[in-house]
């Protein structure tokens, strides 16, 4: 690693993606200047729309960059590579191959002999605690079993960075809890560098060493702020509920600008002075 350089450093970055020929771009980048050091666990949170997925993209190399540039280890990213591997909030198995045969695909793909790649599939499956299911088919599995197969498909290929996009968002909140404790123990036992962006704040101050906030549009950094606490962190904690309202009150905003834009209300609408008009109008119309 260079001297000095982050890890994962976004210098300035910004991806502008044109619509329809339109002459107007959508800016989903504009000016993030992000450095994650090796071993961090970044969480990533803002509204809808505000640029998240398209950051762990330019990261992946699934997108370029329009202006700035992405250093891993101080080398620019241009290109995917098994370094850097996703896990999405669907896991796109093969629903037809068995649970160790997903997890050894990507080793068999970078030629990795046999009895290697069973042996080392055995090994993380172990770790997400899946190993009494290594025979089952994909497509018998739940959606938490789902995403463990992801994770260990994607450890057992050893990337240097692990990008997670919403991998918890669909799945029940016991099941998530049970992925989150794990996913803590998974970490600290790999020393994994994770950027992990989710919708989810308690999520986010459970799991991550920072949480950077984004603003709602276009996609620009607004806050970070450091989870000073340490593992093993326990849900329960008061301090992280305290974390965690700090992060809210600072996502508000966002939402409701994003709210604002989307449906064209003024501050006052959206504020509730809606409510009397539609009070008022009930009323009119002997409805109340
Ligand atoms: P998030 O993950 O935070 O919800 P995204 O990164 O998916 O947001 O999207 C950021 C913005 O870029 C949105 O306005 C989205 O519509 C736009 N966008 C993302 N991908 C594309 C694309 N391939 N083509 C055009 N616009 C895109
Ligand atoms: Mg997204």
């Amino acid at each position: 690693m260079t001297l000095g350089v982050p890890f994962v450093y976004l210098q300035g970055v910004e991806k502008r993606f044109s619509v329809d020929s339109s002459a107007v771009a959508v800016v989903a980048l504009n000016g993030v200047d992000l450095g994650v050091q090796r071993g961090e666990f970044v969480c990533l949170v803002g509204p809808s729309g505000c640029g998240k997925s398209t950051l762990l993209n330019v990261v992946a190399g699934l997108e370029s960059t329009s202006a700035g540039q992405v250093l891993l280890e101080g080398e620019p990213i241009t290109e995917p590579g098994p370094d850097r591997l996703m896990v999405f909030q669907e896991a796109a198995l093969f629903p037809w191959l068995s649970v160790v045969q997903n997890v050894e695909f990507g080793l068999w793909s970078q030629g990795m002999d046999r009895r290697e790649r069973k042996k080392l599939a055995r090994e993380f499956l172990r770790i997400v605690n899946l190993s009494r299911f290594e025979n089952a088919l994909a497509h018998e599995l739940s959606g938490g079993m789902k995403q463990r197969v992801a994770i260990a498909r994607a450890l057992a290929m050893k990337p240097k960075v692990l990008l997670m996009d919403e991998p918890f968002a669909s799945l029940d909140a016991q099941t998530r809890d049970r992925l989150h404790e794990d996913l803590q123990n998974i970490w600290r036992a790999t020393g994994k560098t994770i950027l992990f962006v989710t919708h989810n704040v308690d999520e986010a101050v459970y799991l991550g060493d920072r949480v950077v906030i984004f603003t709602a549009h276009p996609g620009r950094i607004k806050r970070e702020v450091k989870i000073p606490l340490s593992r093993p962190r326990h849900k329960q904690d008061p301090a992280l509920a305290e974390m965690a309202r700090l992060i809210v009150d600072e996502l508000r905003e966002e939402v409701w600008e994003t709210e604002r834009e989307e449906l064209g209300l003024t501050e006052d609408e959206q504020n509730g002075e809606r409510w009397e008009l539609v009070r008022k109008r009930l009323e009119e119309l002997e409805f109340l």
